[in-house]
């Protein structure tokens, strides 16, 4: 039994001036052949899990390319034709295989095409024709498309957001796709799209419509005719038609069932559409509200600068008044900055610099900040993630300086890496709870680990491309009327 391994996976923010090339793939992953097994057996992700269950189930993998950057622009079209090539290429040298497994995203957006992973899927099937079936593990974030459906058999969506179920992803389209190769299963799908774009600040899957939404998909999925049920919250930075919510059901063949079963998750949707729209607090009074708030720490989370998204990470509005106000105790983790890391390196551990940091990459973050600053540390930017996201996973944030401005401790970076993990603290030497307030440049994953440990959690409505706030964007090529950019939208 032989199943061809492939990894392509970004989530584009269309509204990025940052091109996503070759060197953002290469500073987080791009690995080929026998290296990925060793790079990711055994992490929390959906490779680890595929790599895991083919191990277990005594399948042997064919492995190809996997690379993977972080959220930004436009993915640009050499780095996208390398990559499809290298997968196309070692597709057809595998020779004879008995099935397909892809960890894919669902949106990525590569110039001059809206779907990426449609484009991939689709070209994979054309190599190995109609017969050798196809499992593909999706982001959460997946802008479901009608060439991801008609190219693969099978779609497994993570259905936790933060994401801590991608290695048990990776399982379970490994073990279906051994049932399919065995003629166990014939998967039968069926989709639905209402009209709804959910900002990112109301997908959280541990309260609100989501976790709805996925209480009634477990119940459904208790049937054994069902195979699996996704349920997309959708990616709406990608201003691409496509964008927004999407229902995936799988039965085993039955088409009745499936489309029955999506008009019902469809129909829950909509019925409480309203509560995908997403209030957060203006700078100031956020900033306010935790300095007078008890205890520590305070979160403030800067949900609209999360890189995650394709935000720029150098957002300046919330540290600005917190320089303002002059509070003490607080951390920002992590600011995205390599021009102020090098000044930091250059001034060395102890000196006292004086630098603008952040609002560099557009006019969307805030402007740059004027600060006068002592270097506390200096260090290569690696880590572990210790979870509950990506356990296991290293971490590079590249050079990675600790600028103390009056007891506002400014984590400076060199990679773009979201904020998930408290070690992107610690691993510089700060103790998170030592620390009154903590800016946390995320929209939602932080909660998976930060949660527990804050004593309160203060959405925070800055200026930035993660913006939960979606009438700070203008969208010219999503499909209309949609909700809630159009509130009189009608469905079906
Ligand atoms: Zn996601």
């Amino acid at each position: 039994m032989r199943l061809f391994l492939a990894m392509m996976s970004h989530e584009t923010n269309t509204f990025s001036n940052v091109p996503t090339d070759r060197g953002q793939f290469e500073a987080r992953n791009l690995h080929y052949g026998g290296e990925i097994v060793e790079a990711f057996r055994g992490t929390g992700t959906c490779l680890g899990g595929m790599i895991a269950a083919a191990e277990r189930r005594g399948a042997r993998l064919v492995p190809s390319v996997a690379a993977a950057a972080s959220p930004a622009g436009l993915v640009t079209r050499d780095i996208y034709e390398h990559v499809k090539e290298r997968m196309l290429g070692d597709l057809k040298a595998a020779g004879a295989i008995d099935g397909v497994l892809l960890d894919l995203h669902g949106a990525m957006v590569p110039e001059g095409l809206d779907d990426g992973e449609g484009d991939l899927i689709e070209a994979v099937r054309r190599v190995v024709g109609p017969e050798v079936p196809i499992a593909v593990t999706l982001d959460f974030h997946s802008n479901l498309s009608a060439s991801m459906v008609g190219g693969a058999d099978l779609l497994h969506g993570y259905k936790t957001y933060p994401h801590v179920d991608m290695s048990e992803r990776g399982v379970e389209a490994t073990e279906r796709l051994l049932d399919v190769i065995g003629k166990r299963l014939r998967p039968t799908a069926a989709v639905r799209k209402p009209p709804i774009l959910p900002p990112l600040g109301s997908q959280g899957t541990a309260r609100g419509p989501m976790r709805r939404l996925y209480d009634a998909a477990t119940e459904m999925e208790k049937d054994p005719k069902v195979i699996s049920i996704s349920i997309f919250a959708g990616f709406p930075h990608a201003d691409i038609p496509d964008a927004g919510f999407g229902i995936y059901v799988v039965t085993d063949d039955d088409q009745a069932l499936a489309d029955r079963l999506a008009d019902q998750l469809a129909a829950t949707a909509w019925t409480h559409r309203h509560e995908f729209v997403h209030t957060a607090l203006p700078v100031r009074e956020a900033v306010a509200k935790a300095l007078a708030a008890e205890g520590k720490p305070i979160v403030l989370a800067d949900m609209a600068d999360n890189t995650g998204g394709g935000a720029a990470g150098d957002g300046t509005e919330i540290l600005r008044e917190l320089l303002r106000v002059g509070a003490r105790s607080v951390v920002v983790a992590c600011l995205w900055d390599p021009q102020a890391v090098a000044e930091c390196v250059k001034a060395g551990v102890g000196a006292s610099v004086t630098l603008s940091v952040g609002g560099k990459v557009d006019d969307r973050h805030g402007a740059p900040v004027r600060v006068t600053g002592v270097v506390r540390t200096l260090s290569d930017g690696r880590f572990v993630h210790k979870g509950p996201m990506a356990r296991g996973l290293p971490g590079r944030l590249g050079t990675t300086a600790v600028l103390d401005v009056n007891d506002v401790k400014i984590i400076l970076i060199s990679y773009r890496w979201q904020t998930l993990d408290p070690e992107m603290i610690r691993f510089v030497g700060i103790d998170p709870l030592d620390h009154k307030v903590l800016v946390i440049k995320s929209t939602i994953h932080y909660r998976a680990a930060f949660e527990p440990m804050a004593r309160e959690i203060i959405e925070v409505d800055a200026p930035g491309l993660s913006s939960s706030n979606l009438a700070r964007f203008e969208f010219k090529r999503i499909r209309r009327p949609i909700f809630p950019l159009d509130p009189h939208t009608t469905y079906p």
